[in-house]
């Protein structure tokens, strides 16, 4: 089967972090997660990291240029192409989504699946988690820019059917069938 090529939406706090895990486990795919490699960057104090540093602390995105460029590069490397990945907190912007359908075809994609967990409740789980970027202001401005920016990328892969739906509401394990399921299916129909 070919490799699995997957974007994954979410609010943050959906649980897509540890969804991400279990289904790169089972497909053996890549998690290219923006959000970690950023924070992976501003560790290491590179010119990226301190890019992002202010950002991430407000809760702001990137220019579109530096995460595009960012994310076409990772999935260019040999890991992702020969095993496949699972693009989470990528697209973020309808530019974002335009440029990834340029680099790779959206036919190439097994779909893009929105978990969906309403925003009362990722507020709440949020709330418990201790991130040091988790502050009640940047969690809201993050909220915000996901209903703003975010949302109408959905549209966008419901347009060319390419977008399930995943109730992210659940049990953990009952939450990673449903999505086992929806991927699943869609693969027996890319
Ligand atoms: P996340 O872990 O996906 O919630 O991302 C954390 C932060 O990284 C976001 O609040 C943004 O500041 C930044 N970020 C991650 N992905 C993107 C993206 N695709 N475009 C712009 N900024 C991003």
């Amino acid at each position: 089967m070919n490799p699995l090529r997957l974007v994954i939406f979410g609010r943050q706090g959906a649980g897509k972090g540890t969804q991400c895990e279990r289904l790169c486990h089972r497909y053996g795919a890549v998690h290219v997660a923006t959000g970690e490699m950023l924070r992976a960057a501003e560790r290491l104090d590179s010119a990226l990291g301190k890019q992002a540093a202010t950002h991430l602390k407000r809760g702001e995105l990137l220019p579109d240029e530096v995460m595009i460029g960012l994310v076409q590069e990772r999935v260019s490397e040999i890991d992702c192409q020969s095993k496949g990945f699972i693009l989470d907190g990528f697209p973020r912007t309808l530019i974002q989504a335009e440029s990834l359908a340029d680099f790779i075809p959206t036919s190439e994609f097994d779909g893009a699946i929105d978990l969906e967990v309403s925003k009362e409740l990722v507020i709440e789980r949020l709330q418990m988690r201790h991130r040091d970027d988790d502050t009640s202001a940047a969690i809201a401005r993050r909220l915000e820019l996901y209903e703003l920016q975010t949302a109408p990328l959905i549209e966008w892969f419901r347009d060319r059917n390419l977008l399930s739906v995943v109730d992210g509401v659940g049990e953990l394990d009952e939450v990673t069938h449903r999505l086992f399921t929806t991927i699943d299916h869609r693969r027996t129909i890319r």
